[in-house]
């Protein structure tokens, strides 16, 4: 069973996670030209994974980007609880 990546929760993890990144419409990838618009440059999947209830009741991702050298993609998962100190105000 794979269990949900939210901190403290025992439910299964039916949902996976994972990011992409795919050729916009109206674009040529100098390096591959031969993709198409939607095709994408990479796709992994991460061995994380959200219930039923955690995948419907809204998450916060934080997606942090930096560059690497090694023709790879690597993703890490740093999951949370909004159990945090965290501060919400509107915008006047
Ligand atoms: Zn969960």
């Amino acid at each position: 069973m794979n269990k949900c990546v939210i901190p403290g929760c025992r439910r299964e993890g039916i949902w996976q996670l994972g990011v992409r990144a795919r050729l916009i419409a109206g674009a040529t990838s100098p390096s591959h030209p031969t993709k198409k618009a939607t095709d994408a440059a990479f796709a992994p999947n991460l061995p994380a994974f959200l219930c039923d209830k955690h995948a419907y009741s809204g998450t916060l991702l934080t997606l942090i980007v930096e560059p690497r050298q090694y023709k790879q993609t690597r993703l890490r998962v740093i999951a949370a609880s909004d159990q945090h100190p965290h501060r919400t105000v509107k915008i006047q």
